[in-house]
């Protein structure tokens, strides 16, 4: 079959769209991987949110479960919107995380 060269180049630019279409696929399959796994270290380093009442709780747990040094961080206005304590049903204020 004889076909033009615009056909041809309409029928690789196809190619090169379905290509790059698969790549950018696969690549939020390999970006959800690693962020997969980003969240399970995540997870290791265990993150315990507190309020203001239960933050020496949190401190002592933390130390207890992990037997690390507790680094202790304020959250930011907009997680503590979306963060509760893990003791009671007050906003967070602050995260004991590992070093
Ligand atoms: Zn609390």
């Amino acid at each position: 079959m004889y076909t033009t060269g615009r056909e041809e180049k309409g029928l690789s630019f196809l190619l090169v769209f379905c290509l790059l279409q698969w790549v950018v696929d696969n690549i939020s399959k390999i970006v959800n991987k690693f962020v997969e796994i980003s969240e399970k270290k995540e997870g290791l380093k265990m993150k315990t949110y507190s309020c203001e009442t239960h933050i020496d709780h949190a401190l002592d747990m933390h130390v207890a479960e992990t037997e690390q040094f507790p680094m202790m961080d304020f959250l930011s206005e907009e997680e503590k919107l979306s963060t509760t304590c893990s003791y009671c049903e007050q906003s967070a204020t602050y995260v004991v995380s590992s070093k």
